[in-house]
Formats: C-alpha cells, sequence, structure tokens
C-alpha cells in the first residue's frame, strides 16, 4: 500500500504552521509514507504582510512552501504534490489538481464568492473536499455545509475529536459523498494520530491523484505515529 498526507501545513506560508515544508518531508519519509500534499491556508488572511503584496507575488511566495518541498522530496525520496487549504469564515475546502500557473491566471478568484470558486474549481478539474466540516471552535460562528458544492468530505481528520468526525461521517455517507482523510498536521502536534489516503498503485501526479479519489480507487487511513521531533 503507498500512503498519502492529504492535509499538511507548513511555515512561512500558513500562519499557523510550526514546521517547514523540508521538516515535513524528512518527517513523512521517515514515517514510511510514498507522499504528501502540502495544502497551505490559500493567501492566509492572518498574514497581512502577505495579502498587501500584489496577487502574483502572493502566489509565488504562497507556491514557494510547495517548491522547498519538491525540492526536499527529490533529495531523500518522497513524491511531493500541492494542494490549496481555502477558507471562507473558517469553513474550509481542500482543493487538488490546480496549478500555480492555474492560480496566476486566475487572478479573479481573490475575492470570489467561496460557492463560485468551488463550482469553477470543479469545471476545471479539481478536486473539491469540504475539510472537517463539523469543526466547532470559539472562532467559528456557526457550522456550514455545502453539499451540491463539494466532490467529497474529510471523515476523518486528526486534529477533530471523535465526534466531529462521526458527524462528519453521516454527513458523507447520508449525502453520498466521497470519503476522504487527511492529519491537517502543522508541525509539533503532541499527539501522533494520522490520517490520509492510500492505493495499491503509486500517485503519478495532482491529476492522477483527482482521478484515483473520484474513481474510489483510493482507501481513508487512520495511524498512529511518532510525533514530529526536532
Ligand atoms: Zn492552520
Ligand atoms: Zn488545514
Amino acid at each position: 500500500m503507498y500512503y498519502y498526507e492529504t492535509h499538511l501545513h507548513t511555515a512561512p506560508a500558513s500562519g499557523c504552521a510550526r514546521w517547514s515544508a523540508a521538516d515535513a518531508v524528512r518527517y513523512f519519509k521517515a514515517a514510511g509514507y510514498a507522499g504528501i500534499f502540502i495544502t497551505n491556508h490559500f493567501l492566509d488572511d492572518d498574514i497581512p504582510e502577505l495579502r498587501a503584496l500584489p496577487y502574483a507575488q502572493q502566489i509565488e511566495l504562497y507556491f514557494a512552501d510547495y517548491e522547498e518541498g519538491l525540492r526536499a522530496g527529490r533529495e531523500v525520496g518522497l513524491a511531493v504534490f500541492s494542494g490549496v487549504e481555502l477558507s471562507y469564515k473558517k469553513t474550509d475546502f481542500l482543493i487538488y489538481g490546480l496549478s500555480k500557473e492555474w492560480y496566476l491566471a486566475h487572478p479573479e478568484i481573490d475575492g470570489m464568492a467561496v460557492k463560485d470558486f468551488l463550482a469553477l474549481a470543479q469545471r476545471e478539474g479539481a478536486l473539491v473536499i469540504h475539510a472537517h466540516p463539523f469543526r466547532e471552535a470559539g472562532s467559528i460562528d456557526h457550522i456550514r455545509l455545502y453539499p451540491r458544492s463539494v466532490h467529497g468530505v474529510e471523515i476523518y481528520n486528526a486534529n477533530r475529536s471523535a465526534f466531529e468526525n462521526e458527524m462528519a461521517q453521516n454527513y458523507a455517507r447520508n449525502y453520498g459523498l466521497l470519503p476522504f482523510a487527511g492529519s491537517d498536521i502543522h508541525g509539533k502536534e503532541s499527539h501522533g494520530q494520522r490520517g490520509g489516503m492510500c492505493c495499491e498503485t503509486p500517485i503519478t501526479d495532482e491529476q492522477d491523484f483527482v482521478k484515483k479519489v473520484l474513481a474510489g480507487e483510493m482507501e481513508t487511513f487512520h495511524k498512529e505515529l511518532k510525533p514530529f521531533v526536532k
């Protein structure tokens, strides 16, 4: 089986992350993974100095973490892919299959209504997943669901409670949405719970991943690993 981390944050692209893309690559290589998807918070409003820059420069800086991961991955032999975590008032979506070139060519997405962005991403061939749909936190005013705008749902997120994950499982099952899993790892989490997607044949690129997930050729997994120690 080939194991992939699908939900991973790195610094500096994600304001909340506490490790670099190269650290993340070394960690998942040592854990026996075949690859990782770097899914930083897209144009993170929590980094105002980034948001003050021209759009193209924001995209370059956003993808710099992925590019660092790609270089580190080539050195150690770990596949590194890009993804995006899009946030609308703390309701989060993972988007896979759109390249840096695509984002550079679509400046109109900055400020676009989230529903329109999700529809556009799907039309452009991307995979759209609702991350931790039942997450609750002081900063979240209410739970928002978009059952007609996503392909799938994180039914297991290693950073959420058993109850939140169980609600996500019920939601996915009742609406016939694809099951998906990830860790939402930001660095030195003290717990070792990890989630992700696995398959019998290795993923070749982001499009191959999208195709395999949509075809139901990938399975969710949940495992316990040693936490990251620098
Ligand atoms: Zn975060
Ligand atoms: Zn996340």
